[in-house]
C-alpha cells in the first residue's frame, strides 16, 4: 500500500488551519473544548491523522445558546440575502474543492474522484439553495367567506440539529445546511466521530463566509460523544427540528426521542437496495450499473446495491461476467489514480463484514468471489459476491460493506415481491428494455422505495430530486424538489377586509 507522506498530510491540514490536535466546537468563535480526545484514523494506513478534543456537556450548552441567539437575528434577514451568503459559501467551496476532496478521501477512504464528487455535491447544493431562496412559495386559496383572503406562508422552523454519518462526511451536512440556511434557520452540526477533521475544515470555510458578511453564527459545530452532544441535542426542546442521517438503529432512538417532545425529525437511515436485471436488459449497461453500485465506495453508501435479482435467462451469463469484473477491481490507496475501491472505515466494519459472510453461509449462501480481508496496513476487504437461493434474515440486514447477494427469479411480479420484502426502502433499480416491465416496476404496486431507477444503478443520486426512503429508512426527504418544506413551518393566514364577521361552514353565533 502506497502511504501518504507526512508532508502531504500536514499541508492538507494547514489548508484548513488544522493542527495535530484540535478543538472540536465552534459557535461564532472556536471553543477550547475539554471533553475526551478522539483520533481521526486514516483507514488506508490505520494511522492517526490528527486528534480532536470533543465538546463536554457544558460546551454543548454554549454552542446551543449561540445557535439560538443567531436564529433570532438570521430569521429577520430577507431570504434572498440569506441566499447570497450561501452563494458565497458555494464559491468558497469551489476554491477549496481539491483540498477538501483530498481530506475527505484521507479521512474516510473513498476514492479521490468520489471525494471530489462529494465536495461538488456541496457546491451543487449551494447553487440549488440560492435559487430556492427566491422560491419559498406559499399557495393562496379562495376563501369561502366574502371579502376574505386566504393564503399560506412559510417561516423558518428554528434552530436545527444536524447529525451526520461517516460515509458522506461533508455532503450530508450540505444537503441540510444549505437549505436550512436559506430557510432562515441556524444550526448545530454533530458529525460522526469517524470524520471529525472534515467537519472542522468545512466549519472553517463557513466561518470565513459568515464573517465576511457580518452574518450571525448560524453554522455551528459540536463534535462530541453520543451522550454529551448527540442525545443532548436530540432532547433539546429549543431545537424544533433534528435532521439525523445514519443507521436504522440510531434513527429509531432519535426518532422516538424527538417525537416524545413533539419535535420534528428528518430521518435518512440505512438502505438495503435491490437491482433487478430482466432477460431483455442491456447487459453491458447492467454490469456497469451493478459494479459501481455494489463495489463503489467499498459498499459504504446508503444507496449501495446489496441485493441483485437476475431473471433466469441471463442469470448464468451475468454471474460469470460479474465474477470476472470483480476480479479486476483495483483495490488500494484511494488517493492513487486508477484505484476503484479503498478501505472500509475501521476494523469493526471489516469484522462486521466477515461475520455477515459467515452467517449468510450458514443460511445457505455460496461465495462466488472475494470474501476475505486483506493483510494490513489499513482496513481493506475484497468485494464479494454471494449466491443464495432465497432471501434469508441476513440478506434482509444492511451490512455496511461490499457484499452483493445474488438471487434468481422467473417473472417480474415474483421479483418485485421479494424485492419489497425487506424492512428498508431507500433505492431500487430495474434494467430492462421492455417498456411494460419498466412501468410495472415504477407503478404503485412496483418498487416500494423512495428512489426507483430504470437502466441506472441504485447509487449516485442527483440533488435536484428529493432524496430519501420509506419504511425503516425513515421517511425523510432532503435536497431538491420541495424538500425545503421540512426546514420551515407553514402558516395559514386568513385576512378579513370587510365589515362583517361571517363564520366558516355557515355557522351562526349571534348574541
Ligand atoms: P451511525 O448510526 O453509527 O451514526 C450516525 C450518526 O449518529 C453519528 O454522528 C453518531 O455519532 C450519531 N448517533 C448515534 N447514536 C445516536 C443517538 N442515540 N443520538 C444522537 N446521535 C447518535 O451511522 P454510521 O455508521 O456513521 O453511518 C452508516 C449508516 O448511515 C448506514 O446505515 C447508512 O445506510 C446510513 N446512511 C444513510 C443515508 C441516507 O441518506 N439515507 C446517508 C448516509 C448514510
Amino acid at each position: 500500500m502506497n502511504q501518504r507522506t507526512n508532508d502531504e498530510v500536514l499541508q492538507l491540514l494547514q489548508a484548513f488551519q488544522l493542527t495535530s490536535d484540535n478543538h472540536g466546537a465552534y459557535a461564532g468563535e472556536w471553543i477550547e473544548t475539554t471533553g475526551p480526545r478522539i483520533e481521526s484514523i486514516n483507514p488506508t494506513t490505520g494511522e492517526a491523522i490528527a486528534s480532536v478534543r470533543m465538546a463536554s456537556a457544558d460546551e454543548y450548552e454554549r454552542v446551543a445558546q449561540v445557535t439560538i441567539e443567531a436564529f433570532e437575528a438570521w430569521r429577520t434577514w430577507p431570504a434572498p440575502q440569506r441566499g447570497e451568503v450561501v452563494r458565497q459559501l458555494g464559491d468558497a467551496l469551489r476554491k477549496q474543492k481539491d483540498e477538501l476532496g483530498r481530506l475527505v478521501t484521507l479521512e474516510v477512504g473513498k476514492t479521490l474522484s468520489e471525494g471530489l464528487g462529494e465536495v461538488q455535491e456541496m457546491i451543487d447544493m449551494a447553487d440549488l439553495a440560492v435559487g430556492m431562496s427566491r422560491q419559498l412559495f406559499g399557495k393562496s386559496m379562495h376563501s369561502e367567506r366574502p371579502q376574505h383572503r386566504m393564503y399560506e406562508q412559510w417561516h423558518p422552523m428554528g434552530p436545527t440539529g444536524i447529525i451526520t454519518a461517516f460515509n458522506f462526511p461533508v455532503a450530508v451536512w450540505a444537503w441540510n445546511a444549505m437549505v436550512a440556511a436559506v430557510c432562515g434557520n441556524s444550526m448545530i452540526w454533530k458529525p460522526s466521530p469517524e470524520a471529525p477533521l472534515t467537519s472542522l475544515a468545512v466549519t472553517r470555510i463557513a466561518q470565513r463566509v459568515l464573517e465576511e458578511n457580518d452574518a450571525p453564527a448560524i453554522f455551528n459545530l459540536a463534535i462530541g460523544g453520543v451522550e454529551q452532544v448527540g442525545e443532548a441535542l436530540v432532547a433539546d426542546t429549543r431545537f424544533p427540528l433534528i435532521s439525523a442521517t445514519g443507521s436504522v438503529r440510531m434513527g429509531k432512538q432519535v426518532g422516538a426521542a424527538v417525537a416524545a417532545r413533539m419535535g420534528r425529525s428528518l430521518l435518512e437511515l440505512g438502505g438495503n437496495n435491490g437491482l433487478l436485471v430482466m432477460d431483455d436488459a442491456d447487459l453491458d449497461l447492467a454490469l456497469r450499473g451493478v459494479l459501481f453500485g455494489a463495489a463503489g465506495t467499498a459498499g459504504q453508501r446508503c444507496t449501495t446495491t446489496r441485493r441483485l435479482f437476475l431473471q433466469k435467462g441471463i442469470a448464468q451469463e451475468m454471474k460469470e461476467r460479474l465474477v470476472q469484473a470483480y476480479g479486476s477491481v483495483r483495490i488500494g490507496d484511494p488517493l492513487e489514480d486508477n484505484v476503484l475501491m479503498g478501505p472500509l472505515i475501521n476494523q469493526k466494519a471489516v469484522d462486521g463484514m466477515l461475520e455477515a459472510l459467515e452467517r449468510v453461509q450458514e443460511q445457505g449462501g455460496r461465495i462466488l468471489c472475494g470474501g476475505k480481508s486483506l493483510d494490513g496496513p489499513g482496513f481493506f476487504v475484497e468485494p464479494t459476491l454471494v449466491e443464495i437461493d432465497q432471501q434469508t434474515p441476513m440478506v434482509c440486514d444492511e451490512t455496511f460493506a461490499p457484499i452483493l447477494y445474488i438471487m434468481e427469479f422467473d417473472d417480474l411480479d415474483e421479483a418485485i415481491a421479494i424485492h419489497n420484502a425487506v424492512p428498508q426502502g431507500l433505492s431500487s433499480a430495474i434494467f430492462t428494455l421492455n417498456m411494460r416491465s419498466a412501468e410495472r416496476f415504477l407503478a404503485a404496486t412496483g418498487s416500494d422505495c423512495g428512489i426507483a431507477n430504470v437502466n441506472i444503478g441504485t447509487s449516485g443520486a442527483e440533488i435536484g430530486g428529493a432524496f430519501g426512503g420509506e419504511k425503516d429508512t425513515g421517511g425523510g426527504r432532503e435536497a431538491g424538489s420541495d424538500s425545503w418544506k421540512a426546514y420551515m413551518r407553514r402558516q395559514t393566514c386568513t385576512l378579513n377586509w370587510g365589515t362583517e364577521l361571517p363564520l366558516a361552514q355557515g355557522v351562526e353565533f349571534e348574541v
